[in-house]
């Protein structure tokens, strides 16, 4: 049974979808202004853990996440290089896609730029007018917060009034004040993006966006609606203002936020200058399975704080599931099976899918990877491990792979290159014939090729590094 952390309720609830089978979810996407950076992308990981637990439930999914390809940023950067919004934002939306193929995150089952439904929100803004949430001030038109009851449900608005009062500076309280805020915005000079409306031409808000692509593709009432932390307030409230003032339904049975990536201590931030994009971290060599791993380390709901040292401690554990893949590929196993070995991978494969179920654990899943590589390990140099065992423990790395997508590919850890193999033996015949020298010249050879060899009581066996 899978339990997440309702936001609304603020406790753990057991997940099914509305129908008992088909989850209808929705993840806020990124702004399209710039390259986005991996605190960005810890939030699209954990969405990405989540989508693929739903679907080993046999549950269908549909999965809708939005491109904001117009605010103001994007407005004013377009500006300043004098290019329309589409061709400013086209490089950057294309670029997130490459971004979350290269960190394995699925793609979402809809996307929706919100330039492509205009329509869509010019429809829910004539609704709210028309019912009296909205009013027009100048030319733009906004929400009435006071009209809706319960507004600031969900980020529990009076309590979270007297946290930030007490600690954050004046300019900052002020600006997360609740107010009134903007649906549809007139354009402020010639040069703003804008799309005719009945009620007068100008273009969405952000909040606004979200409720009209969500709605129009799920339905009245989701199942799931995700987003960071930062999302709660005002955006996630002001998303179900608009939308239940509109249908009178529940928009959201389950609001599902993940904490932030710090670094120092600090939210990752564009304005903050403290950030790293995919791209950079790639340039300096490392691995994307390990960025991955390092990603998902920590459990959604706890804050992450990322450091190089953090992440090269993520390599080092992408290397021991290597290592061992390779070993447990390459060793000579007679057949039967084990019992404590087949009980030991059982048992892990039970404490993974605990361990998710568990409001997506991911440190304690990848904990029971780490304990039963270790079991094996031993195993394996006690000869006890079968080929029974040895087929149990692949179909387990499988489903790791297909939840987690942290697994290196095999054919990466063991190369069946018949050139290396030949120079491997050349290597140990000169080895036998105690011709050291020669024995050196061809260690050093492979390694001047990346392969790493290792002598072990079953023989030699090398692997690219
Ligand atoms: P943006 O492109 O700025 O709209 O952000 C895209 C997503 O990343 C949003 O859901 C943000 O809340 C989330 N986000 C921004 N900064 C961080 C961070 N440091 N850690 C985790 N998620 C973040
Ligand atoms: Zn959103």
């Amino acid at each position: 049974m899978l339990k997440l952390t309702n936001t609304l309720t603020g406790t753990q609830e057991a997940f099914t979808p509305s129908d008992g089978e088909h989850v209808r979810m929705y993840t806020c996407g990124p702004t399209v202004y710039d390259y986005a950076h991996i605190g960005n992308f810890r939030t699209y990981v954990f969405e990405d853990v989540l989508r693929r637990h739903l679907l080993s439930k046999g549950w269908k999914l549909t999965h809708v996440m939005n491109i904001t390809d117009i605010d103001d940023k994007i407005i004013r950067r377009s500006v300043e290089l004098g290019v329309d919004i589409h061709t400013y934002t086209a490089p950057f939306t294309k670029a997130f896609f490459e971004d979350s193929t290269t960190l394995k995150i699925q793609r979402p089952d809809i996307i929706t730029p919100a330039t492509d439904y205009i329509p869509e929100m010019v429809e829910l803004v004539e609704k709210l007018l028309a019912a009296g949430y909205a009013y027009r001030e100048g030319d733009s038109i906004y929400f009435r917060i006071s009209r809706f009851p319960n507004y600031g449900r969900l980020s529990r608005l009076d309590k979270r009034e007297l946290k930030i009062g007490a600690r954050i500076d004046a300019d900052e309280y002020e600006k997360e004040e609740p107010r009134d805020f903007v649906l549809w915005k007139a354009p402020k000079d010639d040069q703003e993006p804008r799309w005719d409306a009945p009620f007068g031409t100008g273009r969405p808000g952000w909040h606004l966006e979200c409720s009209a692509m969500a709605m129009k593709n799920l339905g009245a009432t989701l199942d799931i609606h995700c987003g960071a932390v930062d999302n709660i307030f005002p955006h996630h409230d002001n998303e179900i203002a608009q939308s239940e003032a509109v249908t009178g339904k529940p928009f959201v049975r389950f609001w599902v936020h993940g904490e932030f990536l710090l670094v120092e201590g600090e939210k990752m931030s564009k304005s903050k200058g403290n950030f790293y994009t995919l791209r950079d971290l790639i340039e300096r060599g490392h691995d994307p399975l390990a960025i991955r791993l390092e990603l998902m380390r920590v459990p959604y709901r706890k804050q992450l704080n990322f450091t190089m040292e953090g992440l090269r401690g993520s390599q080092s554990s992408l290397d021991r599931v290597k290592d061992f893949l390779f070993r447990l590929k390459s060793a000579t196993l007679e057949a039967g099976s084990d019992p404590g070995i087949a009980s030991g991978t059982a048992s892990a494969r039970n404490q993974f899918e605990a361990a998710l179920d568990d409001d997506l654990n991911t440190a304690q899943g990848l904990g029971a990877m780490f304990e039963l590589i270790r079991e094996a390990n031993i195993a394996l140099s006690e000869n006890r491990l079968r080929e029974d065992n040895r087929r149990e423990i692949f179909d387990f790395f499988q489903t790791i792979e297909q939840r987690l997508a942290i697994v290196p590919p095999l054919e990466s850890v063991v190369q069946g290159d018949q050139e290396i193999d030949a120079l491997v033996a050349r290597r140990n015949e000169a080895r036998r014939n105690r011709d050291f020298a020669m024995s050196d010249q061809i260690r050093k050879e492979l390694v001047d090729r990346g392969i790493l060899i290792e002598d072990t009581k079953e023989g030699t066996r090398w692997r690219r590094k």
